[in-house]
């Protein structure tokens, strides 16, 4: 080894340049791009060292050069064309123990610039002793080749979790979880420039690597997923499998319609982990796919994870989508049903979803079919049945005009349940021409469901439980119970 490579911090320290033309140029860019305090030396300057000096970037001295200009210098470079001069520059850095650069003549350089590929904070430097210059060059040109161009994201993307990592895990635990950002899902994502993504592939790993180090998990036993059903919101509508699941869970995974109350009742040292979606399902906070990612990665690690969904898992509640990908990655899984948010709101408003000469069957509908054409409405608008739509709530008018035109009739009672089962829950019951109308009125909002057809006109169990509605209602709030 001819040279020792090294990268040295100029951030403020003296370099001098002697010389004015285009090469001194670049290497005083180079110099100020390392942040170096530059001075020039030169009886005359190129253009470019002219409007860098004029801007205050450097300092020029209109000078010939002496000695004495390299005292206080770290650095020295001779760029001046005359042997002379750049052999006086030589030996009074060497004079004077700072490390010195003579363009092109190796011989009089104690350093020598590496061709260099700058993806900062990444640096590669490439040299040859000063023997084969072309060919440094062009072993640059392959390494540029393959280095991605957000190589210097995905390193300042790292730089800024250091510390967060280095509180988070300890010292075993950290090279093994940067291996995985740089070559997993994180730095993937990072490289191809989705931030947001790598920014949840990295709090996902960071977390798994948290849980694994702090639970006994045995090491190598195959964990496992109990997919839940959390029931409408009130905590006594928990099974008593859910609670004993909930009890053994190493991490909880919930959904926004999980309430606290709810997620109290899992083990106190369980890890409870927000992957919830908007009341609507449209907007994902966190992408079905990484929940899927999430449950299995855990589950690998040798964790019990307690995935608990709002409701019952298999109705509305894409557990179907998560069996399969657990089935797929050989997850042993477990499914719990949990009440349906329609039979919470049943039960709550009192209204019996089938009944003797009423209705002889009820249908579970998600409101997204509101602007649906492929779904026969005339079939929902018939009677002598019961239509639950779920996620209803902003689309409750085009809900309603498509019921009416498949002919079901104006006066068809409807009930919007809000917040069923839940301390807060309101039933708001009108005809089906007045129940959207009355729901921005009453600013229902979601959670809500839409029941449709004459039971909710019966009231049968309600009417003992609560005061009636005042008849006829005139304003929403009039038509607004509480439980
Ligand atoms: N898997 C869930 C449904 C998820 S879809 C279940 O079985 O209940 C989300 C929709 O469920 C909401 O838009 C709303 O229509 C309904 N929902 C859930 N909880 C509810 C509650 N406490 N009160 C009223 N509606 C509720």
């Amino acid at each position: 080894m001819d040279y020792l490579p090294v990268f040295l911090q100029l951030r403020a320290a003296r370099a001098v340049i002697v010389g004015g033309g285009r090469i001194a140029a670049r290497k005083a860019d180079l110099l100020l791009r390392a942040g170096a305090r530059v001075t020039v030396v030169a009886p005359r300057l190129h253009e470019d060292l002219h409007s860098r000096a004029a801007a205050g970037d450097l300092t020029y001295l209109p000078e010939s050069f002496l000695p004495a200009h390299l005292d206080g210098a770290v650095i020295a470079i001779a760029a001046t064309g005359l042997r002379d001069v750049n052999t006086a520059v030589s030996q009074a850095a060497r004079e004077r123990g700072v490390p010195v650069n003579v363009v092109d003549d190796a011989s009089l350089s104690t350093f020598i610039f590496p061709a260099i590929i700058d993806r900062s904070p990444v640096m590669v430097a490439v040299g040859s002793a000063g023997q084969a210059p072309v060919l440094a060059r062009w072993v640059r040109e392959r390494i540029e080749a393959i280095l991605p161009a957000s190589l210097g994201a995905l390193a300042r993307f790292m730089g800024e979790r250091r510390s967060s990592v280095q509180r988070a895990l300890g010292a075993g635990a950290r090279r093994a979880f940067w291996e995985r950002i740089v070559r997993g899902k994180a730095g993937t994502d990072l490289l191809a420039g989705d931030e947001p993504g790598a920014r949840r592939a990295f709090e996902a790993e960071l977390l798994i690597s948290q849980l694994t180090t702090s639970a006994a998990t045995g090491g190598s036993a195959l964990g496992e997923v109990y997919l839940i059903g959390a029931g409408p919101g009130d905590p006594d509508l928990l099974t008593l499998r859910a609670l004993q699941l909930l009890q053994q869970a190493d991490v909880v995974l919930y959904d926004r319609l999980v309430p606290p109350a709810v997620l109290e009742r899992a083990r106190r040292e369980a890890r409870r982990i927000f992957v919830g979606k908007s009341h609507d399902g449209n907007e994902g906070h966190t992408p079905q796919e990484d929940i899927h990612e999430l449950m299995i990665r855990c589950a690998r690690e040798g964790l019990k994870v307690a995935r608990l969904k709002g409701g019952d898992p298999f109705i509305f509640g894409r557990g179907g989508e998560e069996v399969e990908a657990l089935a797929r990655a050989g997850i042993p899984y477990l499914v719990v049903p949990g009440i349906t948010a329609a039979l919470g709101a049943a039960a709550g408003a009192g209204i019996p979803l089938t009944h003797r000469g009423l209705a002889q069957s009820v249908t579970f509908v998600t409101g997204h079919v509101a602007l649906d054409d492929t779904l026969d409405w005339r079939t929902l608008a018939r009677g002598r049945q019961t239509v639950v739509f779920y996620m209803g709530v902003g689309k409750l008018e085009s809900i309603v005009a498509r019921l009416r035109a498949a002919g079901a009739p104006d006066t068809l009672a409807a009930a919007l349940i809000e917040r069923a089962t839940l301390p807060e829950q309101r039933v708001l019951r009108a005809t089906l021409a007045q129940i959207a109308g009355l729901s921005s009125s009453a600013g229902i909002l979601p959670p809500a469901l839409l029941i449709v057809g004459d039971v909710v006109g019966t009231s049968v169990a309600a009417e003992s439980a609560v005061p009636p509605a005042p008849q006829p209602a005139e304003t929403a709030a009039d038509l607004i119970q509480p439980i």
